[in-house]
């Protein structure tokens, strides 16, 4: 019965992880997959995440009971904190509903269908280009997807002027996905001030932001930079969602942790969307996992673990500049031809190099590195060993 159903696709970015495992080259480097590597090239766990694993472990009082519908009680309260600050009115109004999710697809999934529900308008506008998952996540979730012009590839910067345009021509009330920090895949972030135009743009149009913050701490080192644009929409007092994942900031990838907040302009009504927020993730997985929460939950309410972490995680962060600081060097001492600028530039885990396609399955062929067909490399994949090796890549790529 099931001879009609064709192969699929492989996904566009873990199917590049696929394909380098194929390759038996002694070379071969995977640039493709966002996860963090250290300098020997090796998946990281956090020491902070260790002790709290052996915390959880010796503490006998520990059972394997389901959570509620919408998770850890503790986990949900920190997530807000952390994302919408300390003393952040909200919080302290009860406005803010959050949900434990499974990372942050799962709270995108979530937040896109409680909208595709309840909200009265199902258009959500996400930038061009982004993370490849936003617009399946969004349209099974319901919901209708547009486009907002982002990246220039001319400047290789932000095409700020088509933003306000594109945002400008949406339909009042429609929905408009903003990454926190650290675009991915362009690396691009708005300057503090145009956060504010787009944020005043946002509000007098009654479009809907819904954040997805998936680099918390992991782009600058520091987790309030790095929430700066979130805070700047919930002081205004207007809603808000905000989708958050451990995955990156605390190496917690496979666990998949992450939360949904709904920023609402009350206490009553944050508390009648939680109640339908249980109902849209009832009938999907019934309630999340424990123990990637109960890890965050360890780890956010102890002071000196907290401390221990942002250590950690600004070694993470720091490690990925400086890697950006060695392959522009690299390239500026072979006189590569270009302007490379932008791979210091640009924020967070992803450079996007400038590439084309053909330049890239040139450089996967002869030297065995692995990318995204849109040029996008993760620098979080690179050390001081494999830098010479992409820039001879490139270099080569480039002026062929
Ligand atoms: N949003 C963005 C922009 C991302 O880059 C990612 C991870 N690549 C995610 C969401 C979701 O990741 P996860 O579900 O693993 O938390």
């Amino acid at each position: 019965v099931f001879e009609h159903v064709v192969r699929a696709p492989e996904d566009p970015i873990l199917g590049v992880t696929v394909a380098y495992n194929k390759d038996s080259s002694p070379l071969k480097l995977n640039l493709g997959v966002g996860a963090y590597r250290t300098e020997e090239g090796k998946p990281l766990v956090l020491n902070v995440v260790r002790r709290a694993e052996q915390m959880l472990l010796n503490d006998s009082s520990r059972v394997k009971e389901y959570l509620p519908i919408v998770g850890l009680a503790d986990f949900n309260k920190l997530s807000a904190k952390l994302i919408l600050g300390a003393d952040s009115p909200a919080i302290q109004e009860n406005r803010v509903t959050t949900v434990q999710c499974l990372s942050g697809t799962g709270s995108l999934r979530v937040g896109g269908e409680f909208l595709a529900r309840h909200y009265h308008q199902r258009t959500i506008y996400i930038p061009l280009p982004t993370w490849g998952n936003h617009p399946k996540v969004f349209t099974i979730a319901g919901l209708s997807v547009k486009t907002y012009r982002y990246y220039d590839p001319v400047t290789r910067g932000l095409n700020f002027q088509g933003l306000l345009e594109d945002l400008g021509s949406a339909p009042s009330g429609a929905i408009v996905l903003l990454h926190a920090c650290a675009h991915n895949p362009t690396g691009v972030d708005p300057t503090p001030q145009q956060w504010e135009q787009i944020r005043q743009l946002i509000r007098s149009k009654a479009l809907l932001p819904f954040f997805d913050s998936a680099y918390q701490g992991f782009a600058s080192g520091n987790l309030d930079a790095d929430a700066h644009s979130v805070r700047l929409f919930v002081a205004d007092g207007g809603e808000c969602f905000v989708a958050q994942s451990y995955a990156k900031n605390m190496g917690l990838y496979g666990e998949r942790v992450g939360a949904l907040s709904i920023v609402c302009k009350s206490a009553d009504v944050a508390s009648r969307v939680e109640s339908q927020l249980k109902l849209v993730i009832r009938p999907m997985y019934s309630n999340p996992p424990i123990h990637g929460a109960s890890i965050v939950a360890t780890i956010l309410k102890d002071r000196n673990m907290f401390q221990e972490w942002t250590i950690e995680l600004k070694a993470m962060a720091d490690r990925i500049i400086n890697m950006r600081q060695q392959l522009f060097d690299a390239l500026r001492s072979r006189g590569t031809p270009g302007d490379w600028s932008h791979i210091i530039k640009q924020i967070g885990m992803f450079t996007f190099t400038g590439l084309n396609s053909e330049q890239v399955a040139f450089i996967t062929k002869e030297y065995h590195i692995y990318m995204t067909s849109d040029g996008r490399i993760s620098m979080a994949g690179l050390s001081s060993r494999t830098v010479p090796h992409l820039a001879d890549a490139i270099h080569a790529a480039v002026t062929r």
